[in-house]
């Protein structure tokens, strides 16, 4: 989503924003956002774990987009971009940069500095950061007691790996979901670690997962390429050994699906 808005934000003064409902914000209310963001230029526009931070020479505008956000940056906004646009803004080459939030699931804030150090000291390290190696990621599980699955997806561990990803890639490590992250080893941090950088490699390639509602920057679904092994596969084949894959609910609340023979 970054990098299809970058290009069409950078260099940009804000114009008039408006916003649909004030449930979204995180810190800053409707007034200091609208004020703030007019008459401001945008510096910079990257990603900080699930976030997009948009960098003006005032604030940073940071957007966690949840499962049913997107964002794009239009020449003509559809009745669609008017109804679910939470966020719109005017820009100074006649483009409109919009927020979509159908069930308004993501969060805006509108950080200074000192405010956006400690939001991002909050979050682990990046998975695709040169700087992240296995050892890296063994440092980052830690000595937690907690089920791998669930420190995987704890972003004050390790930024960015939402519920795919993880089940993905603890099935191509061959790795229990609910075993202990301390009880890994160098041989597992290895795995995992090569694992979750080429799943989320491609998924970026891929420009994000099947998610419905997903869209492109461009304003395109999204085109997840992968061949989902065990993710939403619950009570299918295991594709490498055929056991029926198995599904829960009690690692995280949230389903992961594995594989009891692969995944030892
Ligand atoms: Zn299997």
């Amino acid at each position: 989503m970054v990098r299809d808005i970058a290009p069409r934000l950078v260099g940009r003064r804000l114009g008039r924003a408006r916003l649909s409902h004030d449930n979204v914000l995180h810190g800053v209310s409707r007034r200091s956002l609208l004020a703030g963001l007019a008459g401001t230029t945008v510096l910079a526009m990257t990603r900080r774990a699930k976030n997009a931070v948009i960098v003006t020479d005032r604030r940073r505008l940071i957007i966690q987009p949840g499962m049913t956000g997107s964002m794009l940056v239009t020449e003509r906004p559809t009745d669609d971009d008017l109804r679910y646009g939470v966020l719109r803004v005017a820009l100074d080459d006649g483009r409109t940069f919009i927020y979509h939030d159908v069930r308004r699931l993501g969060t805006i804030r509108w950080a200074d500095q000192a405010a956006w150090e400690r939001f991002s000291a909050f979050l682990g390290p990046e998975p695709l950061d040169p700087a992240f190696t296995p050892e890296a990621l063994g440092r980052a599980l830690g000595g937690s007691r907690a089920a791998i699955k669930k420190v995987l997806m704890d972003q004050r561990h390790l930024a960015g790996v939402g519920n795919i990803y993880a089940n993905e890639a603890l099935f191509f490590a061959g790795i229990d979901p609910s075993k202990a992250a301390r009880r890994l080893g160098p041989d597992d941090h290895r795995r995992l670690h090569q694992h979750l950088v080429r799943i989320l490699r491609a998924a970026v390639d891929a420009s994000g997962s099947t998610i419905r509602d997903y869209r492109t920057g461009t304003g395109e679904p999204g085109n997840f390429q992968l061949k989902l092994m065990v993710y939403d596969r619950e009570g299918e084949p295991c594709r490498r050994c055929g056991t029926t894959l198995a599904g829960t609910h009690a690692i995280d609340a949230r389903i992961t699906v594995f594989c009891h023979r692969c995944q030892r």
